[in-house]
């Protein structure tokens, strides 16, 4: 099985307390779909503008993404500009552009109609809408989205919730779609919308996996130096559906193992600015990564 990752690509400007960059590779679907690559076949639909420098394709292309679906439409890429104080956690988004992406409206090429696994990244819920109708039979639908469609595309939003299996959104997200402080009855709260289950990341407090009946709670890894948080989220997704397909195995307990890869993969993508540590990961710094959080959580029940 391979992965279909429908999102933004994005040029990205980002200060964080550690430096600041300008208008490098971001994006919702290039992080998941960069994370996701390490385990599976990936297929990209996204939108850029004239203005999207080659290279950042030729790099895609070199993961091993599929970047047929990645268009080029006339007009500037998409660009986002945001801001992380020393509370890590949260982005203050500055400024968007959506440019190109306003009046994206992708048709999937065929073998991608077929996909397995569909990660609708963040983006316009109207164009998630979009694209999973055009998905024949998928078996796993994941969705993340952010404050700024949460607020501005409320029951476009609302229509995604019933259509998907497993939404991905960080706690201050979870809060405002619930309209709700405490996260337990927001859980529940977003599960009564439709999803079957909800991840809400917390960032280095890690991530909790709900189902109606069912909590897992996955630490973060902690990590010395953080650089830039952003694409955690999506790298994160990228690396829990990843490998899910590569394992072949929906079941509730491969779910558990693929939380803690979302996990590492998200730890990963943290330690540098865009996509420059996520690119260089190796199979064995993802199997020691994978090692370190079994060790961090494996406990014997009794005192020997
Ligand atoms: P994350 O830090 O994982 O939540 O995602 C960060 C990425 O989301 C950045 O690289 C941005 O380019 C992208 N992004 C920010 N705002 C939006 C938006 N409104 N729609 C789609 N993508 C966005």
């Amino acid at each position: 099985m391979g992965v279909l990752i429908v999102g933004s690509v994005a040029l990205d400007s980002v200060r964080t307390p550690f430096g600041e960059v300008e208008e490098v590779l971001g994006g919702s679907a290039t992080y998941g779909s960069i994370a996701a690559s390490y385990f599976t076949d990936v297929d990209l639909v996204a939108v850029v503008g004239e203005d999207f420098p080659e290279p950042h394709r030729d790099f895609l292309r070199r993961r091993g993404v599929n970047v047929d679906g990645l268009v080029t439409k006339p007009g500037r890429t998409f660009r986002w500009k945001g801001e992380y104080g020393f509370q890590l956690n949260e982005a203050k988004t500055l400024r968007t552009e959506l440019n190109v992406l306003e009046t994206f409206q992708p048709t999937l090429p065929p073998r991608c109609r077929q996909a397995e696994i569909v990660f609708l990244a963040n983006i316009d819920p109207e164009l998630q809408l979009h694209v999973l109708s055009q998905v024949e039979r998928p078996r796993l639908v994941a969705a993340d989205t952010m404050n700024f469609w949460i607020d501005g595309k409320r029951d476009a939003l609302l229509r995604v919730l019933k259509e998907i299996d497993l939404l991905m959104i960080n706690d201050g997200e979870a809060r405002s779609l619930a309209k709700e402080v405490n996260l337990v009855k927001a859980a529940q709260w977003i599960l009564g919308c439709g999803p079957k289950g909800l991840i809400i990341k917390r960032g280095e407090y890690g991530a909790m996996m709900f189902n109606s009946h069912r909590v897992f709670i996955a630490p973060a890894y902690p990590l010395e130096s953080v650089f830039d948080p952003t694409g955690a989220g999506d790298s994160f997704a990228g690396g829990l559906l990843g490998y899910l397909a590569q394992s072949d195995d929906l079941s509730d307990g491969n779910l558990r193992r693929a939380v803690i890869f979302g996990s590492a993969m998200a730890s990963f993508a943290v330690e540098a600015f865009s996509v420059e540590r996520l690119k260089t990961v190796t199979e064995e710094d993802l199997q020691t990564r994978v090692s370190e959080f079994k060790a961090m959580t494996v406990f014997e029940e009794t005192v020997p």
